[in-house]
């Protein structure tokens, strides 16, 4: 299996999260990458730094210039021990202002994510992780191989919409890759991250080039709550093109893949070409912040049935927040999905 890893991920190390007014410990630490990279060499896999250079003209239907620009210039001007959180966020006046302060608030949801002054950077090479093994593994079905890869990207990226920062992502790098991939023929995205991914849906909701799937905590119950519900089926030309499958607190392993084998039988209909994985293993059972019941060894099971699709596949690293079980995780999950 081809992985792309970003060695200089260390330099994003968010402070805090603001949650109900109060600074909490914050849950996406550079411990996650390091102690997933570890366990892929004590298993044998190898790692390749990332090479590419993320062009962000290239990206351009995935994120607003603006934002991009905004997210740039901003982390340029921050010194090395500033941050920034969003303090008033938009209202519905319909009126745009160029104060710095005001569009830190336009461009986030949350208070979860602040801006530093390596963020831009370590997100886009995050971003060139997901490119690089997309790149790969087109090349590779050019040549008549079906391969799979895996980037594992740091920050996240599911949550990252058009124009908004939130849930602990900049840079939406499973979208960035089905971008990317469906130049060249159907994209199907899969988000089995514990939290809906907000961002990979809206980005290609009226897209019938991409069609989206997510499997997720019920977002009444969880973040990202404003979307993720079973009525969301796409938009104009890409209506019928989402699927949520939202699940209740405590899913065990047999229940989750009743409802994995009936979203890929959806994800099927549509006749893909290429698939992108995104993985989040806050569904663990250990998870500090998730609430299904799924086991490691299950890991294995999920990644084969997925693999039994035959896709050329990049599966993208998501969420996961047991920074001693993430690896063990992943590596169930990516011993499951050799082709
Ligand atoms: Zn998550």
């Amino acid at each position: 299996m081809y992985i792309v890893h970003s060695p200089t991920h260390q330099r994003h190390q968010p402070p805090y999260e603001i949650f109900n007014g109060e600074q909490t410990p914050h849950n996406e630490v550079p411990a996650r990458a390091d102690q997933i990279a570890n366990a892929l060499t004590a298993a044998g896999y190898g790692l390749e730094p990332v090479r590419l250079e993320l062009d962000l003209a290239e990206i351009e239907n995935v994120h607003d210039s603006n934002y991009l620009q905004f997210l740039k210039l901003t982390c340029e001007e921050l010194k090395e021990s500033e941050y920034r959180y969003p303090s008033v966020f938009r209202y519905r006046s319909g009126r745009e202002s160029g104060n710095p302060l005001a569009q830190l608030g336009n461009y986030s949801f949350d208070m979860y994510t602040p801006l530093l002054h390596d963020t831009f950077e370590v997100a886009s090479q995050s971003a060139a992780c997901a490119l690089q093994v997309a790149q790969t593994v087109l090349q590779a079905a050019q040549g008549g191989e079906v391969t799979a890869g895996y980037a594992l990207c740091r920050p996240p990226g599911h949550h990252a919409d058009f124009n908004q920062m939130g849930g602990y992502c900049y840079l939406n790098n499973a979208a960035i890759a089905a971008d990317f991939l469906s130049a060249h023929g159907r994209v199907a995205t899969l988000d089995v991250d514990f939290h809906h991914g907000n961002g990979t849906q809206h980005i290609f909701y009226e897209s019938d080039r991409v069609f989206t799937a997510s499997i997720h905590a019920d977002p009444d119950w969880k973040f990202p709550f404003f979307s993720g519900y079973g009525d969301e089926r796409g938009r104009g030309k890409g209506r019928g093109y989402n699927l949520n499958r939202p699940l209740q607190h405590g899913v065990t392993d047999d229940e989750y893949q009743q409802v994995l084998e009936e979203v890929l039988g959806h994800i099927s209909s549509f006749r893909p070409e290429f698939l992108v994985v995104s993985l989040g293993v806050d569904t663990h059972e250990s998870d500090p912040i998730g609430g299904f019941r799924l086991t490691t060894a299950y890991y294995t099971r999920m990644a084969k049935t997925i693999a039994s699709m035959n896709l050329p596949g990049v599966i993208v690293q998501e969420g996961g927040y047991n920074t001693k079980l993430l690896g063990t995780n992943v590596v169930a999950f990516l011993d499951g999905f050799k082709h």
